[in-house]
């Protein structure tokens, strides 16, 4: 069927890696174990490409509250927000997020992919301009190009290069949604918001900024970079995820624009898609309550990070420009990152693979990531296999 020949090439792929004898995309987990461990593909691993970056996936207290909400609200609410989906832990949760970032609304979506995207799509539209970094996650990708609005995009985390685009547009910069990410999950690297803060004031855009993986990872309080860089004030809409920090799923959109309650209602991917579950948001509840009452979480996951990254660089191996709690090795030809990562697994350490059209550019990835919840052994444990890549032992 000529329609579905495009998948050939996909299809390719699969092909080869089964050959190799490897399932680094889609590797089922067996049984998990904890938030560093589990069975995948019948192997006992140490979990090391997670974004459970505050080890909350177990908690007690968020694993009863899911549990009371379960038993007590049912398995799910069956509808989208704006029809009989809106329960009063939802409004809740949009009260305890807005509290938590000092701003005066918030919604809650049922994915971050919809948070992102539909925020994307609705803000800028016909007319109006998006101006995005080239790194961005697909969710921000899909969602501007719904929105219909003209696509720019600036060289990753390149200041200049997006004063320039800026200046370029002359009076349509006013009419103009920056968007880029606090912490870059593919490099770990993070973006210069002080000097993207300091361009508005010049430009007068609305600046969007997903927060995805720096929730609970940068800033005193864990509100993620704007609060680090000291700029909280710049950035007008704040977006990010419960799938990473808080360990559950669903999404967020938190600002000071009283406008938000009238983009509520025309964001398609909350209308029209169920609200989570009870049991999600009871989690999310408390997972948001604890880490504001634990700092030494954070504290923990940076320690974990930096040990990671010294390890790996001192075995000479290129990483991303700074330590955070991703910590990606490139690797220049993709033939040795495919080797690689069953050498790794075959060592009990599970890190992502990532390959070209996924990676940012044409080199290939083994990203790992750390959860507070590692030992400093896991960690050790994790930059002993990598010497073992090196040494061929
Ligand atoms: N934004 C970014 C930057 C992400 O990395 C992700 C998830 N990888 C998302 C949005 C989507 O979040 P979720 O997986 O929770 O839907």
């Amino acid at each position: 069927m000529k329609l579905l020949e495009k998948f050939q090439a996909m299809a390719g792929v699969r092909a080869e890696l089964d050959g190799l004898g490897i399932r680094p995309f889609g590797a089922v987990t067996e049984k998990i174990l904890s938030p560093t461990e589990a069975i995948v593909d019948g192997r006992r691993v140490i979990l090391a490409g997670t974004n459970n970056y505050l080890g909350l996936t177990f908690d007690p207290e968020c694993i009863a509250a899911a549990q009371r909400a379960l038993a007590e609200q049912g398995t799910g609410t069956t509808g989208s927000r704006m029809a009989n989906g809106t329960f009063a832990e939802h409004v809740a949760l949009e009260r305890e997020l807005a509290a938590f970032y000092g701003r005066r609304h918030a919604i809650v979506f049922s994915t971050g992919f919809s948070a992102t995207m539909g925020m994307g799509a609705t803000l800028a539209g016909s007319g109006d301009v998006v101006m995005l970094d080239a790194d961005s996650h697909a969710s921000i990708y899909d969602g501007v190009r719904l929105g219909g609005a003209e696509i720019i995009r600036f060289r990753h985390n390149d200041v200049d290069n997006l004063e320039r685009k800026l200046a370029r547009l002359g009076e349509r910069a006013a009419n103009t949604l920056v968007i880029l990410e606090g912490l870059y999950s593919m490099l770990g690297d993070i973006a210069p918001l002080a000097e993207i803060a300091q361009l508005k004031k010049k430009y007068d855009f609305c600046l969007m900024v997903d927060e995805a993986h720096s929730l609970g990872v940068l800033g005193e309080r864990g509100r993620g970079l704007a609060e680090a860089a000291g700029v909280e004030e710049a950035v007008d809409f704040v977006v990010g995820t419960f799938s990473k920090s808080l360990g559950s799923i669903g999404g967020y959109c938190v600002s000071n624009h009283a406008q938000l309650e009238a983009i509520r209602f025309s964001i398609r991917s909350y209308i029209f898609t169920a609200s989570p579950s009870p049991a999600v948001i009871a989690s999310t509840r408390v997972a948001l309550r604890l880490m504001q009452e634990r700092p030494q979480l954070r504290a923990q996951l940076w320690h974990n990070a930096e040990r990671l990254y010294a390890g790996l660089q001192g075995l000479g191996f290129t990483l991303g420009p700074q330590a955070s709690p991703v910590v990606a090795v490139r690797i220049e030809d993709r033939e040795t990152a495919l080797r690689w990562w069953p050498q790794l697994l075959e060592q009990g350490i599970y890190v992502n693979l990532v390959v070209p059209p996924a990676s940012p550019s044409a080199f290939s990835l083994l990203r790992c990531s750390v959860s507070a919840a590692h030992s400093d052994d896991q960690v050790d444990r994790i930059i002993a296999a990598f010497a073992t890549l090196r040494t061929g032992a």
